[in-house]
């Protein structure tokens, strides 16, 4: 790896007047996997911000599997999110999947998710380069680190610094758990670019009773946040219920690692 802009000076990145990575406290991001209607979204929202959550995260437009399954609300779902974020005072986070839609997300979001399977997408890369826009550029879930390294050089490469890496597990041989969460990626991946990393548990495990304990281990090795998915009705979730808490479950976790 040659030329490289992101090198190992400390960063953070700014959301609004939130500040995540350097010497900056933890930050919590939470929400459904999906934005499934404008009250799931409103409710998640109000009840996420009491119990301390610092950014909104749903998905509008999810890359699912089977082109069977919900598919997400797309623009209808991008507006809950953005009304629901400012009914609780909070920034919000979705997943921008086709370039044609990068201008759209800007009007609604205030982060742009690169989701795993788009992190070697490299015109979509490019193109979120040339915005202004933070960044969360989640780890493709085959790739080395020094594949996910040079994705974020595509964006800082294009003018974009404001990147938040998010290690969400890795491909293995074991089908036990989802995904392999691959934590030693967070120390490496702080050395190497500086950026602030966050980790998500909920897609690094598939497995709710595996999310609290991640979530202590990924703080403990220096992760500057967490990324886990929460609905009011995990049973009933129209993707990803398996692995959400409720809000009970995730308040727990964020109180027993707000104990310092
Ligand atoms: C998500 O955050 O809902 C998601 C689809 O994650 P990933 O890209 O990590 O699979
Ligand atoms: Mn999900």
């Amino acid at each position: 790896m040659d030329k490289r802009i992101l090198t190992g000076k400390k960063r953070e990145v700014k959301v609004k007047k939130l500040k995540i990575g350097g010497n900056n406290p933890s930050v919590f991001i939470a929400g459904p996997c999906s934005i499934e209607s404008k009250n799931q979204i409103i409710e998640t929202a109000i009840r996420l911000k009491e119990i301390g959550v610092n950014i909104l995260r749903g998905g509008a437009f999810k890359p699912r599997t089977s082109p069977y399954s919900f598919q997400g609300l797309g623009l209808e779902g991008l507006k809950y999110l953005k009304l629901a974020g400012e009914k609780a005072k909070l920034p919000v986070v979705t997943e921008l999947m086709d370039e044609s839609h990068l201008d759209m997300l800007l009007k609604y979001s205030d982060i742009i998710q690169i989701g795993s399977r788009n992190m070697h997408n490299y015109s979509l890369l490019k193109a979120i380069g040339k915005t202004k826009a933070p960044i969360l550029l989640k780890r493709g879930m085959c790739a080395t680190i020094k594949e996910w390294i040079m994705a974020a050089e595509y964006i800082a490469a294009y003018g974009n610094e404001n990147i938040i890496l998010c290690e969400r597990g890795i491909r293995s041989f074991d089908s036990y758990t989802r995904n392999t969460l691959d934590l030693a990626a967070v120390p490496i991946m702080k050395k190497e670019t500086g950026l602030p990393i966050i980790v998500d548990p909920s897609h690094g495990t598939g497995l709710k009773e595996l999310i609290k304990p991640m979530s202590l281990a990924s703080l403990a090795c220096g992760a500057d946040g967490l990324m886990i998915e929460v609905h009011p009705d995990p049973k009933n979730a129209l993707s990803d219920g398996e692995q959400s808490l409720n809000f009970e479950e995730y308040k727990s976790i964020v109180e027993s690692v707000n104990i310092d």
